[in-house]
């Protein structure tokens, strides 16, 4: 673990050195083997049943939750005290990141122990978990969470479900519908958010078995037919007062506290989708031969798994930088204080908006490397019979769930503005020449840095408070700050990774880097333009050239070299 504590937006204001990042390299032996006990459980238990799982035969899929619950798997976010392990962010993302080989059930497993588990560690009372965690822990209960709505899905504090107080005090009694619950088909404990008094958002453990919960069909959707989504509907259902979790008018925090987790939870599971995909791409582009030669013999192809080992290479930088970010944070709060979960909250929330960022930057990059992967296979790809296609379908809602791309980009300036994100605060570690392996992306990366200052800067300038309703100017600040984020997640761990590597994998390092660094700039820069050309800051706009002059040369060298050891290996090479 790395020891130097990064806060929330830091990243924006200064150089960071490669050894304050945590990266995949630095899995200990136990990150390893609960990877593997993982990998293992997926490909000989998930895997081959997988159409069954498609046909929704939800018995079997929550028989194999109970065999994975068996393996300590559901284990790994509970308290000690409750029969969990604790264990840190970096294991969960793991765990997640391999359960993406068993598509829904990864889905199934990640509602289960994320949104469905969640709230009642963090928020619930001693009681509370003494009675439901431990069964959630063992899979004997299933959970599920319940935010949206028919009529309010991105404005979540907009729901109309009530509660009312029972007049003897001892039930809140709910009405109302909830919208697309995953896993409520066979879920036994549901966090529903209802207002109480029609004012007070707050959030209840609501039991199946309890009369008036009702579920409407299972929806028909266009991908993640393994997965189970349903209307939960409330009629009179009578709720004990012991049964509400956290305070009465507090449910805001943890719907979005939650959330913040939850989108980090998908980046992992994004990052093993694109693992998935590539190792399926490059294994058909092997076999696969036109003109007399396997069409892995051409530069278009070649292209592509070169392009997704970088996409990939980037997004497990991010998951797992944000990982280690959170783990020092959350390691320095004293565990046996009162209000630990009060200060836990903080540590995470400390990090929204990179949580924010994650969730958008890997659900994109798992849909462009998908979809790239699904090229590869030509027409063979559209057909049911090769997992690409159902990776395809399954994989479009990833920029709609756990706040919509949109609503996640809008978070991201906003929050940087207010930790006070901006250009007066610029570190000189950003003016002073990069030097070392990785000096003309570092060089890169410092100009970018200081573009999204000013940037971000004239924005507030221009529009002070204002600044929040202007969404398509925020959404390019999110863009680049979102790119600054990856490019610098991504060189930092070919540089550190680089220090123990052999040659050959330092070479693969440097090409893998170079890669992302082209992409980024590229994506950056339109960007940083189009934010200027919004706000109508004309020198600002003649600086970017000047800011972001990373010329690529040896790019097309460094990605013959990636796909050549892509194509050998047939899945992801690091
Ligand atoms: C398969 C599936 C599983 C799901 N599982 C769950 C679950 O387990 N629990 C749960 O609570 N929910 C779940 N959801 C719901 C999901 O979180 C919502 O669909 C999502 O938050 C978007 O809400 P919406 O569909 O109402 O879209 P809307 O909020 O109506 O959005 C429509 C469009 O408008 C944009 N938009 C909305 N507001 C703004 C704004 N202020 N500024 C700019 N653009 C805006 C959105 O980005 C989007 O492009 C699930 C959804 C699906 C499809």
């Amino acid at each position: 673990m790395v020891e130097k504590i990064c806060n929330g937006g830091e990243y924006l204001l200064r150089e960071i050195d490669c050894r304050e990042v945590f990266t995949p390299e630095d899995f200990t032996d136990e990150h390893k083997q609960i990877a593997e006990t993982t990998e293992q459980f997926v490909a000989g238990e998930i895997m081959p049943i997988n159409e069954e799982i498609e046909a929704k035969n939800f018995d079997l899929v929550v028989k194999k939750l109970q065999e994975c619950a068996e393996l300590g798997l559901m284990m790994i976010d509970a308290p000690e005290e409750y029969g969990g392990l604790e264990l840190d962010k970096a294991t969960s993302m793991l765990v997640m990141e391999k359960m993406a080989f068993a598509l829904n059930f990864g889905l199934t497993y990640m509602c289960h122990t994320g949104i469905g588990m969640l709230p009642l560690i963090y928020y619930g009372t001693a009681e509370q978990k003494g009675r439901y965690l431990g069964k959630l822990i063992r899979a004997e209960m299933i959970g599920a969470y319940c935010l949206t709505e028919p009529g309010s899905g991105s404005d979540a504090l907009g729901a109309k479900t009530t509660a009312i107080l029972s007049k003897d005090g001892t039930h809140y009694i709910l009405n109302g519908t909830k919208q697309f619950s995953t896993n409520s088909g066979f879920a036994d404990l549901f966090t529903i958010f209802a207002k109480v008094d029609k004012v007070h958002f707050s959030a209840f453990l609501v039991e199946r078995s309890f009369a008036g919960l009702g579920l409407g069909p299972e929806e028909k959707k266009m991908g993640l037919h393994g997965s189970s989504t349903r209307q939960v509907i409330l009629d009179n259902v009578r709720v004990p007062v012991e049964n509400v979790l956290g305070e009465v008018g507090k449910g805001h925090k943890i719907a979005f506290n939650v959330l913040n987790v939850g989108r980090f939870k998908l980046g992992a599971l994004c990052v093993g989708q694109q693992k998935y995909a590539l190792a399926e791409g490059a294994r058909y582009a092997n076999e696969r031969r036109q003109f007399n030669v396997p069409i892995s013999s051409f530069g278009a192809i070649r292209e592509k798994l070169a392009d997704v080992t970088a996409m990939t290479f980037a997004s497990e930088a991010v998951v797992y930088r944000l990982a280690g970010m959170i783990d020092n944070r959350l390691a320095t709060i004293d565990r046996g204080i009162d209000n630990y979960y009060v200060e836990y909250q903080k540590g995470i929330e400390e990090y929204a908006a990179e949580c924010a960022l994650i969730k958008v930057f890997c659900t994109e990059s798992a849909a462009g490397s998908i979809d790239e992967m699904l090229q590869v296979h030509g027409g063979y790809g559209y057909m049911a019979e090769y997992p690409i296609e159902q990776l395809y379908r399954d994989e479009r809602v990833q920029r709609i769930y756990e706040g919509t791309n949109e609503i996640n980009r809008l978070l991201i300036p906003g929050l940087f503005m207010r930790k006070g994100i901006k250009g007066n605060s610029l570190d000189p570690s950003l003016q002073a020449a990069a030097t070392g392996d990785f000096a003309a992306e570092k060089q890169l990366l410092k100009g970018m840095k200081r573009m999204y200052l000013a940037l971000a800067d004239h924005t507030v300038r221009l529009f002070g408070v204002g600044a929040a309703n202007e969404q398509e100017i925020l959404l390019t600040l999110a863009d680049a700050a979102i790119q600054i984020f990856a490019l610098e997640s991504a060189v930092l761990r070919a540089e550190k990774a680089s220090v123990t590597a052999t040659e050959k994998m330092q070479e693969l390092y440097r090409a893998v880097s170079k890669i992302c660094t082209f992409r980024a700039k590229q994506q950056f820069v339109d960007a940083a333009e189009k934010c200027a050309a919004f706000i109508g800051h004309d020198a600002l706009l003649e600086s970017i050239a000047a800011e972001t002059a990373y010329k690529g040369s040896g790019l097309l060298a460094a990605k013959r070299l990636i796909a050549d050891a892509t194509s050998q290996l047939e899945k992801y090479i690091f």
